[in-house]
């Protein structure tokens, strides 16, 4: 080959460069010279908040208008990157879809548009705001609306659709909104990943069927891991994708039926449940 790249001087290339165009991509010790450096963090002011869709969302006005008020109210002083979850209408075209023997990949396709229909409502009543709805597409987009306007709504659930990969066990997409919103704080390199549901963060059980739960303000992931709880507040991909983050590695739960705990959680404030990586 007459590549200049793969020349025998190779001045055009760092030592990780040649040993990366020559070597092979499995090769462990060459993986592990990748991440000499961190990665930077694209958007450190910005927060992503996710509103639950089950928890949250489907609950209706009672819920939504005063949080959307809150949103309001720290919009120029916090930046918001809001995602939103699917809910009881994404758990029904589940169940269809598995009565029509579909696979994942489309349930997981279902499960977008019903994410999407959440972030369109929340979209509408924030459009006198000037916060735009952005889809995946429109991502390179995202900071220009973030200093323009300080907020933006995406769905939550990760953009692979039909590429969806298979569950361990089942046919629900394992990767819903919590994850999808997850993984937009770990990319862009957050100041936060908070998630606003109508509980007041973890338990040792889900207190809405086990009166004896206990609240767990601070916990790592290895701790929450060793306690083998049998459901927890945050879908399971999550607390595994945090082991190897690089930028996201804490989370923050928190009740948004409460008004004042969003404002405290993006003050900082320790309000709700904080998960972290060791
Ligand atoms: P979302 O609406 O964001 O999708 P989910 O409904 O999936 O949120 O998850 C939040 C719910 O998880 C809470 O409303 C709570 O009832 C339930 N839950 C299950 N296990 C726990 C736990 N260990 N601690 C707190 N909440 C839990
Ligand atoms: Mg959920």
């Amino acid at each position: 080959m007459t590549n200049t790249i793969l020349s025998d001087k190779n001045e055009l290339l760092t030592e990780l460069g040649k040993s990366l165009v020559t070597g092979s991509l499995s090769d462990e010790r060459l993986l592990a010279e990748t991440e000499q450096q961190p990665p930077i963090q694209i958007l450190p002011d910005a927060n992503v908040l996710k509103i639950g869709g089950q928890s949250f969302i489907d609950r209706g006005r009672v819920a939504v208008f005063p949080l959307i008020e809150e949103i309001v109210e720290n919009l120029g002083r916090h930046k918001m990157i809001i995602g939103t979850g699917g809910g009881t209408r994404a758990r029904h075209a589940y169940s269809v879809g598995l009565d029509l023997d579909l696979p994942t990949g489309v349930l997981s396709v279902l499960g977008t548009f019903v994410s999407m229909q959440n972030a369109r409502m929340i979209y509408y009543l924030l459009a006198k705001h000037g916060i735009p709805f952005i889809e995946p597409i429109q991502f390179p987009q995202l900071p220009l609306y973030l200093a323009e306007r300080g907020a933006v709504i995406f769905f939550g659930m990760p953009p692979y659709t039909f590429w969806h990969e298979n569950p361990k066990v089942g046919r629900i997409p394992p990767h819903r909104t919590d994850t999808g919103s997850y993984l937009v704080s770990e990319v862009f390199g957050t100041k936060s990943m908070i998630f606003v549901k109508d509980e007041q963060g973890l338990y040792t059980a889900d207190p809405k069927k086990d009166r004896n739960a206990k609240f767990i303000p601070k916990i790592s992931v290895a701790e929450l891991k060793a306690l083998d709880l049998q459901d927890v507040v945050v879908e399971h991909p999550v607390l595994d994708m945090m082991e190897s983050a690089q930028n996201s590695r804490s989370i923050q739960i928190i009740n948004g039926l409460e008004p004042g705990n969003l404002t405290r959680a993006l003050n900082g404030e320790e309000v709700g449940t904080i998960i972290y990586a060791d």
